[in-house]
């Protein structure tokens, strides 16, 4: 059910794994408008769990960026590279209500026996080691093998039954309408592998709850990702925000924009002359 907080709190979590372009300024000039339609407050919250591909100076472009946009925010901000020991907490209450089983699998492995495509297009884990024998699981991670904790969706779905999550739209103000989760169409996700005790979908519901969210603004790519959200909220007992899924920001060839695929970025247009008014001209509302 959605928070009873009296005062909505929103949140714009950008990843440092790169610098952040128009799409990211798009979200969280909206995040902070809806937060001021609402009457509340924007936090920032860095995720920052990939401590491979994060990097200390896209952290400092992230700050000099949405300065620059205008954007202020409560301090301290909340960085999850701190916070790993709180999300193993978490993944140990979902492991003592045996949830989580290791896999051992590989990804050629995975692509090889996958079961379709999950909504994000990745293969389908047909849940391989779901099965292991426990002796098995203890040898192996005994010897140290590569391991990833996966969540039993059918045994947690069993735990929670029927799943829906609130969403507004097209504004943040419009009535509320309930939907229904479908975490099954995920597949058994990984929540912690050797050496990081948790995942994207794993930090971002521990930290909603963690800092109230009363609200959560992103983009529609990451719509689906709420069945995995709100499933974690029930079995850790945490209260689930209502969801805003807003446009994309596409490019000349109607594709999203991404780091990954050399979109430029708000430090490239700034130093060619662009304004704040600029970016949020060329979003749009
Ligand atoms: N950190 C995620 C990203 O940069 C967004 C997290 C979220 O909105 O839940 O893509």
């Amino acid at each position: 059910m959605p928070q009873n907080s009296s005062k909505p709190i929103l949140r714009f979590a950008p990843s440092p794994n790169g610098r952040l372009h128009l799409g990211h300024a798009y979200s969280a000039v909206l995040t902070w408008r809806a937060a001021a339609q609402l009457g509340g407050t924007a936090l920032l919250r860095i995720e920052d769990i990939d401590t491979e591909r994060c990097k200390p100076e896209f952290v400092d472009g992230i700050y000099e960026d949405l300065h620059w946009l205008g954007l202020n925010w409560p301090e301290p901000v909340m960085v999850q590279s701190d916070r790993f020991d709180i999300y193993a907490r978490a993944g140990n209450r979902l492991r003592h209500l045996n949830l989580l089983y290791p896999c051992f699998c590989s990804r050629a492995e995975i692509a090889a026996a996958a079961d379709g495509t999950d909504p994000d297009g990745a293969p389908l884990y047909p849940g391989t080691c779901k099965h292991l024998h426990r002796g098995e699981q203890i040898e192996r991670l005994q010897r140290g093998d590569p391991v990833q904790f996966r969540l039993d969706i059918e045994a947690a779905k069993a735990r929670v039954g029927m799943l829906t999550f609130t969403v507004v739209g097209p504004v943040v103000t419009d009535r509320p309408q309930i939907r229904y989760a479908r975490p099954e169409r995920w597949g058994d996700v990984v929540l912690q592998r050797k050496g990081t005790p948790t995942s994207y979908h794993l930090s971002v519901v521990v930290d909603d709850a963690a800092q109230g969210i009363t609200h959560v603004t992103r983009g529609r790519d990451m719509e689906a990702a709420t069945d995995i959200h709100v499933l974690l909220q029930m079995l850790l007992s945490l209260p689930s925000p209502i969801y805003h899924f807003h446009r994309l920001i596409l490019d000349d060839e109607g594709r999203k924009l991404a780091k990954s695929k050399g979109s430029e970025s708000l430090a490239d247009l700034r130093a060619k002359g662009w304004t704040p008014d600029d970016v949020r001209r060329a979003v749009g509302p």
